[in-house]
């Protein structure tokens, strides 16, 4: 059975609003809906595609791969991707990995 850890909302840091306010000052977090907490199944592994950010490299929107989160669970039968190594990046871009899907795991 999978346990369930709270843990702080990494698009946001935890306070609960739009981190980059383009709804309005006082938007709620999309991803952790203004709670600065969400649930993550363990284990879980930092996201390789936003470095654990939340948010998707080079713009403001929330990660595909970890859905804001931040982190990715994992399940036993996961192993590291062996097409970027665990990186989430393609070869020699910035591009997610198409194998893992930006996850760095498989
Ligand atoms: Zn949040
Ligand atoms: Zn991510
Ligand atoms: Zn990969």
């Amino acid at each position: 059975m999978a346990k369930i850890k709270t843990i702080t909302c990494a698009f946001c840091k935890g306070k609960g609003k739009d981190p980059f306010e383009i709804m309005s000052k006082e938007a709620t977090c999309q991803v952790c809906g203004g709670r600065g907490k969400v649930a993550v199944a363990k284990p879980y592994v930092k996201c390789a595609h936003c470095q654990g950010t939340g948010v998707s490299p080079n713009s403001r929107n929330v990660c595909t791969a970890c859905g804001g989160r931040g982190v990715i669970s994992v399940t036993d039968g996961k192993k590291v991707c062996s097409e970027c190594h665990g990186s989430g990046r393609a070869a020699e871009s910035d591009l997610p990995c198409t194998t893992c899907g930006g996850r760095g795991v498989v």
